[in-house]
């Protein structure tokens, strides 16, 4: 019998398990080898941007970002573009740009060696009683089950632990896709690109080494490839060099405005990061609600286990009015309006362009 299992070893579930794996008998399940070489395909599609609350909790943790993570360049602005009415800003923001899947791997380096791991393990389910939880899961061809005390789901936002749980409700969700393209020269920013008539949450442009990444958020249903299409066209319109893709892939991304699709979980199962709904409903920035929500459940866990749901909510009722208040900054950047004001006065941006 273990004390915790976590299903997802991304940040949320990696951070878990390192804090908890101290104290409690662990078993941590992913689909992937993160002690492995980086798959073709299977691995976290994500933009690599770590905002400035993500820094402040890897130096909560006391940990600094081993070089081999990064990725060139740094980044010190946001460009700003309505790509309706051409107007540009760039403002400054702090960004650590990594290489995710690197990532991913360094923050499971971090586990202690005493939690047990099963890679390329497929979470299948699980039956709650009064004594724990029975897990299911497919491992090397064959269907096992364990038992624990605990059980958290970390699997993102497609999360099976979520579903499986049966809540009643789906999160409000979008459709991200994102490509690669090679760049000739990096770019020194990270652009937000606002267009109504591609989506009414946001693209963007990030430069990762010698590639660009472009990516959106579509509301799901719609047309994805062909807004995507639009989109590019765009860019290319702007002076963006798109010549040459290098693959495009897409996923789920969660938007839990005001914080609707917030879910802690049912008994004796917790869901964080992004399976939770935990995620910046104005900007897409998960990797710091992962940790945060992470810390909050490896704090609550630290009690009885009948008791660590009740306190994990408690624990995480700031997050809960950061997810509120990151909402109410939709407006100026979502309502065209508004966006069109703050960018024609340059409020706050060093620059125009
Ligand atoms: C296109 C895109 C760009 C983004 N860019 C940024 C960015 O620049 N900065 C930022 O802060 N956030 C960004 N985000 C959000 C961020 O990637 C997520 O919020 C963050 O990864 C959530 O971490 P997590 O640990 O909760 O889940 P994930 O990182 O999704 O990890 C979930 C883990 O669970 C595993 N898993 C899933 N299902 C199963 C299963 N059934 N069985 C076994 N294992 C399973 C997966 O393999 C994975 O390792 C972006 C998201 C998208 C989609």
């Amino acid at each position: 019998m273990y004390d915790l299992i976590i299903v997802g070893a991304g940040p949320a579930g990696a951070t878990l398990a390192r804090l908890a794996g101290k104290r409690l008998k662990t078993l941590v399940l992913d689909r992937r080898d993160l002690e492995g070489p980086v798959a073709g395909t299977g691995e976290k599609l994500c933009g690599g941007l770590l905002a400035p609350d993500a820094q402040e909790m890897l130096a909560r943790f006391g940990l600094g970002l081993p070089a081999q993570v990064l990725v060139s360049p740094q980044l010190f602005a946001v460009r700003a573009i309505d790509l309706i009415t051409r107007q540009q800003r760039i403002y400054p923001r702090n960004y650590l740009n990594v290489n995710r899947q690197a990532m991913d791997r360094w923050l499971v380096s971090l586990i202690p060696p005493a939690v047990e791991r099963g890679w390329g393990a497929q979470f299948l389910g699980f039956v709650q009683s009064q004594e724990g939880v029975e897990v299911s899961f497919s491992l090397g061809g064959e269907r096992q089950k364990a038992r624990t005390r605990f059980l958290a789901g970390a699997d993102g936002a497609l999360s099976r632990v979520r579903a499986e749980l049966g809540l009643g409700f789906t999160p409000p969700s979008y459709t991200a896709i994102q490509e690669a393209f090679a760049a000739k020269a990096p770019s020194p920013y990270f652009s937000a690109l606002f267009d109504r008539k591609i989506t009414d949450f946001y693209a963007w442009t990030i430069p990762k080494g010698d590639r660009l990444l472009v990516g959106a958020a579509l509301p799901r249903g719609a047309a994805g490839p062909a807004q995507f299409a639009e989109l590019k066209g765009k860019l290319q319109g702007l002076g963006f060099d798109l010549d040459t893709s290098l693959g495009r892939e897409g996923t789920m991304l969660l938007r839990p405005l005001g914080g609707r699709g917030l879910a802690w979980g049912r008994g004796r199962v917790a869901l964080i990061g992004e399976a939770g709904g935990w995620i910046s409903p104005s900007s897409a920035e998960g990797i710091s609600y992962a940790f945060r929500s992470a810390l909050a459940l490896a704090r609550a866990l630290e009690g009885n286990p009948e008791g660590a749901l009740r306190r994990y909510r408690a624990l995480t009722r700031a997050l809960v009015l950061n997810i509120v208040a990151k909402t109410a900054k939709c407006p100026p950047m979502y309502q065209p309006f508004l966006r069109r004001l703050a960018l024609g006065t340059g409020l706050l941006s060093i620059q125009d362009i």
